[in-house]
């Protein structure tokens, strides 16, 4: 619940009607406990005849699209929170068929994927029409507890140990949105003529203007949020570089800036995944203790910070001290909850499903 919807409430009645609606639908969570999640569906613990409510879990996070009914039942029955991720700027499988929304680098040419991330230009009208279509029909169908937006960038790969960072996106609809809201004039030519006079002449506005596309990208889904089902949260799962690494690639290439951004997430999801960038298990909890402090987070309000840790074994190996490390990493700082990629990787393994189950007994 973001103080802006508690704002337009009288204090007597409108809260009290508000405070019933979201112990309602949120089962047993209150809006100060302890965030203990799973990333993935729980169907691999229910397979086993496991509770996740048994093991101290209490919200489950699950792929948009592998959500039903049933599902939401299962986990209401075990007084679990639940959050759907939903991918925003993934264009695999869309910009095959609508090449109008295909990003274009400095070149003038189409991006090529960026190791397994194809990204779509944020600002083509069909796109942002069909993402916002998805998500007003996501939280009209199901019983949702809050939405985690998934792959909240400019095209790039930031989860590789080499990340990939182009400069995109040049496309006719980004060089007019970028004049139309800077007053910049950009002079004729060809696309690769236009691409190089901005980085030459307006870098800074340039970097400026493509992180406020992103930040409009949370404005708008947060919208949608207060007008479908206002007591949801909107979280984000995000690159968790500080504002130096790769030469400040954060801001720079993928586009997030924290300081706008922190006006319309309610809670930050870093990606801490360790292995997979080739990191000490021990940076988990300094980045954490980083995060915390750049954005001033506190423990009982809004924006929150939710790390996921990594529990899956590919690529590397993540032993389960190493999980307990990394989960333990996850709850530092002001972090006031915590979950692991994925379920699957905790429930097949039963030295990590006791480290989780330890852990988050030890939050109680
Ligand atoms: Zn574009």
């Amino acid at each position: 619940m973001s103080s802006s919807i508690k704002s337009r409430f009288p204090y007597t009645l409108g809260c009290i009607i508000l405070c019933l609606t979201v112990f309602i639908s949120c089962g047993q969570i209150s809006k100060t406990a302890i965030i203990k999640g799973v990333y993935g569906n729980p169907k691999p613990f229910w397979d086993k005849e496991i509770k996740l409510q048994d093991l101290g879990v209490n919200a489950i996070f699950v792929h948009s699209g592998a959500i039903n009914n049933n599902m939401i039942k299962g986990a209401r029955a075990e007084g679990l929170s639940v959050y759907a991720e939903f991918a925003t700027l993934n264009g695999k499988n869309y910009v095959e068929t609508h090449p109008e929304a295909w990003a274009i680098d400095e070149n003038g040419e189409r991006v090529e994927a960026a190791s397994w991330f194809m990204g779509v230009c944020p600002t083509e009208p069909g796109f942002r029409q069909y993402r916002f279509d998805q998500l007003r029909d996501l939280l009209s169908t199901y019983d949702l507890d809050g939405i985690w937006m998934d792959y909240v960038h400019w095209h790039a790969q930031f989860e590789d140990p080499e990340p990939i960072l182009p400069e995109t996106c040049f496309c006719d609809h980004c060089l007019n949105s970028f004049s139309k809201d800077s007053g910049i004039e950009i002079p004729d030519g060809t696309t690769p003529q236009k691409a190089d006079w901005i980085l030459t002449n307006q870098d800074e506005e340039w970097r400026k203007w493509r992180c406020k596309v992103i930040y409009d990208w949370s404005y708008e889904m947060k919208n949608i949020i207060k007008e479908i089902k206002p007591e949801a949260l909107l979280g984000l799962y995000h690159c968790p570089w500080n504002d130096n690494e790769f030469d400040g690639a954060r801001y720079r290439i993928l586009g997030l800036d924290y300081d706008l951004l922190k006006e319309t997430i309610d809670v930050f999801s870093p990606m801490v995944y360790h292995e997979r960038m080739e990191r000490d298990p021990n940076w988990v909890k300094e980045n954490i203790e980083w995060f915390s402090n750049r954005l001033n987070i506190k423990k009982d309000a809004y924006p929150k910070v939710w790390p996921i840790v990594q529990a899956h074994n590919s690529p590397g190996t993540v032993s389960k001290e190493e999980f307990e490390l990394v989960l333990k990493g996850g709850l530092s700082g002001k972090s006031s909850g915590v979950m692991m990629f994925t379920t699957s990787a905790v429930a097949e393994d039963e030295g990590k499903t006791e480290v989780m189950k330890k852990v988050y007994a030890d939050l109680e």
